[in-house]
């Protein structure tokens, strides 16, 4: 059985093709800077690699060459290999509490969830319809991210905003990159041989989040009601004062879409920095003396180590602290800023250790109060497996 796995975000497509018999990854590849200059896509497997540069005006480019591709580098020799398609999708609403099988009414619901997750659910609907268009018969199954923060308290997933909102908007908090905060919840209990941790788990990507996680179990998170809300991330504000709103509508004369497309497109590490929302860009600035890049990253810094020290303490103390996604498994500059400021907490790095890349990694001195990893995630087989065991 051949399972592809989707992860499309708001500038990137991940995808992986698994032979679910073996586990073995067929091809794996990523298109990135979608709809942002010097866009490129690599595809790649234990035999080859190749990495070209191709102009991808949106999601449904990066579509097309990717199944172009597979055949055309003979990976599979029709389209009729593929026997299901996994989406991962960032919200599905208060419905979705779980994986389902891919219809049109769900099509819907994702394009009508957008007003949570504008940055993501449209791009979701545009990758299913190409893949549907192209591979018309074959199976696709949908994995909300939502789903594994649906064990929340209510005291945590609620707004102390008037309740009917919640009753009759269903106002309250979501979260999102649930999927890849139960793979490393999982995985971590496996490399340690335990179930009962409390776990700080920091999805630092292009969006971000941290979870706190108990015996498995989500316990709180920072994204909220949509993936706006948190920590500072490439283009996006995380938490701020709701009245900062009105009141930028009256000064600026700009509609309450228009500010919020601004604190979801042009705030950030772009917003800050002036310069780019990609962390690398951001190091690069810090490099040149940027003073805006510096501050862009001691606000982004800031703002995970404030919602670390709130989870300790809301789990009762942590005995771990894992980072993942694309700034928290590659820069080892940005872990150790975060862990030098917990050190007040008794956390400390080993810098040696924290060198390594790609890889699960313990970089916690010794003597550290909780351990600290590094754990690469794989969104992409969690949700190849509930791909596979739903259209079985
Ligand atoms: P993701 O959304 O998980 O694909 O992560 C994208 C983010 O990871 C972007 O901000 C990238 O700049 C960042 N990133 C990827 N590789 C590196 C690296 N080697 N060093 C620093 N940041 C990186």
């Amino acid at each position: 059985m051949k399972i592809m796995s989707i992860n499309a975000g708001s500038s990137s497509l991940k995808f992986s093709l698994f032979n679910m018999d073996t586990d073995e990854v067929l091809a794996s590849g990523l298109f990135e800077r979608i709809g942002i200059d010097g866009s490129c896509y690599t595809i790649k497997n234990s035999e080859f690699k190749i990495k070209e540069e191709v102009e991808l005006k949106d999601h449904s480019d990066a579509v097309k060459i990717l199944l172009d591709k597979l055949i055309e580098l003979k990976i599979i020799s029709s389209y009729d290999e593929i026997d299901g398609v996994g989406h991962r999708i960032v919200h599905g609403g208060d419905k979705y509490t779980k994986s389902v099988v891919v219809t049109d009414e769900v099509v819907d619901d994702i394009i009508k969830f957008s007003d949570f997750a504008p940055l993501h659910n449209p791009a979701h609907a545009i990758c299913i319809k190409a893949f549907r268009e192209v591979l018309p018969n074959t199976p696709m199954v949908t994995v909300f991210d939502t789903a594994f923060h649906q064990t929340m308290e209510k005291y945590n997933y609620l707004y102390a905003v008037p309740y009917e909102w919640y009753e009759k908007y269903n106002v309250r908090k979501y979260g999102a990159h649930g999927t890849s905060h139960k793979y490393i919840a999982k995985k971590i209990s496996e490399v340690l041989g335990r179930d009962d941790l409390r776990i700080i788990s920091c999805h630092l990507g292009q969006g971000g989040s941290i979870t706190a996680i108990k015996d498995g179990k989500c316990i709180d998170t920072t994204m909220g009601f949509t993936p706006l809300a948190g920590i500072v991330m490439g283009t996006r504000s995380g938490d701020i004062d709701p009245s900062i709103i009105p009141y930028v509508m009256e000064k600026a004369g700009m509609s309450a879409g228009e500010v919020v497309t601004a604190l979801n497109k042009k705030s950030g590490l772009l917003g800050i920095s002036g310069v780019s929302s990609d962390s690398r860009d951001i190091e690069e600035g810090i490099k040149e003396g940027n003073e805006r890049c510096r501050l862009a990253q001691d606000m982004f810094i800031d703002s995970v180590v404030r919602f670390i020290g709130e989870y300790y303490l809301e789990l009762g103390g942590c005995d771990v602290i894992t980072f993942t996604a694309g700034i928290g498994e590659n820069s080892s500059a940005t872990r150790k800023e975060i862990i030098d400021k917990l050190a007040v907490l008794g956390i400390k790095i080993d810098e040696e250790a924290n060198k390594t890349r790609g890889e699960v990694a313990k970089i916690s001195a010794d003597d550290s109060t909780s351990l600290v990893y590094v754990v690469p995630t794989n969104e992409e087989l969690m949700i190849a497996m509930e791909t596979r065991d739903l259209i079985k």
